[in-house]
């Protein structure tokens, strides 16, 4: 079983990463959002072994986007079709993340529970059902809802929206499913991911 990890910027995909691996490679920078270049590593999960794909091609557009300045919903649609349409920017990273979510059996596509969903994470939903819509056996598509501890962990179980944007509805229309609860950093919630795992392995 080979799990991909997408999502964009930030969201603490090489964390998930390096708790899944059980190491702590210099992958996760001082700076948010650094990923030096695609990993892959062999991941073990309460007993269940797998490998796993760091990826950081979808960082890159939405890091473009930024340095043009580009502020509010509107203005960020715009910019991502422009972003995306920009032949420049379909670096070799981008490529080596579409080749690894083809390759998959199952993508981890992660949001962050302290931003809420984004109009880039729905646009990269979008992006992931076009890149697997002519995969023979395409992979199987997790959503993460990641860095889910302390107190937004506790209002989770009391509330569906959070003050901070968090909407369980609106994750839910991204299509991928329940999400998945976790943090990533503190290592809580990792037994759903197991659950969600453990019948696709
Ligand atoms: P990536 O760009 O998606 O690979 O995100 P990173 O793994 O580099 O993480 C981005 C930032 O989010 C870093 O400052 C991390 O420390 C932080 N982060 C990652 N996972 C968690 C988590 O579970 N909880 C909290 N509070 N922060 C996290
Ligand atoms: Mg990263």
């Amino acid at each position: 079983m080979v799990v991909a990890v997408v999502g964009r910027p930030n969201v603490g995909k090489s964390t998930l990463f390096n708790r899944l691996i059980g190491r702590s490679l210099a992958l996760v920078d001082s700076l948010p959002g650094v990923t030096r270049d695609r990993r892959e590593g062999a991941a073990s999960l309460g007993g269940m072994d797998f490998t796993v794909v760091d990826t950081a091609g979808l960082d890159e557009p939405v890091k473009k986007a930024a340095v043009r300045g580009v502020r509010g919903a509107a203005a960020e649609a715009l910019a991502m079709e422009q972003v995306m349409a920009d032949k420049g920017v379909l670096s070799a990273m981008l490529e080596q993340t579409t080749a690894a979510v083809r390759a998959a059996s199952v993508v981890a596509f992660v949001v962050d529970v302290r931003h809420g969903i984004s109009p880039w994470d729905e646009y990269y939903a979008r992006w992931l059902r076009k890149t697997l819509a002519d995969v023979p056996s395409p992979p199987h598509l997790l959503l993460i809802a990641n860095k889910c501890e302390g107190s937004v962990a506790d209002e989770l179980m009391f509330s569906d929206e959070l003050d901070n944007g968090w909407s369980t509805a609106a994750a839910r229309r991204l299509g991928f499913g329940e999400p998945i609860y976790l943090s990533a950093e503190h290592g809580d919630g990792l037994a759903a991911l197991y659950n969600a795992l453990a019948p696709i392995h």
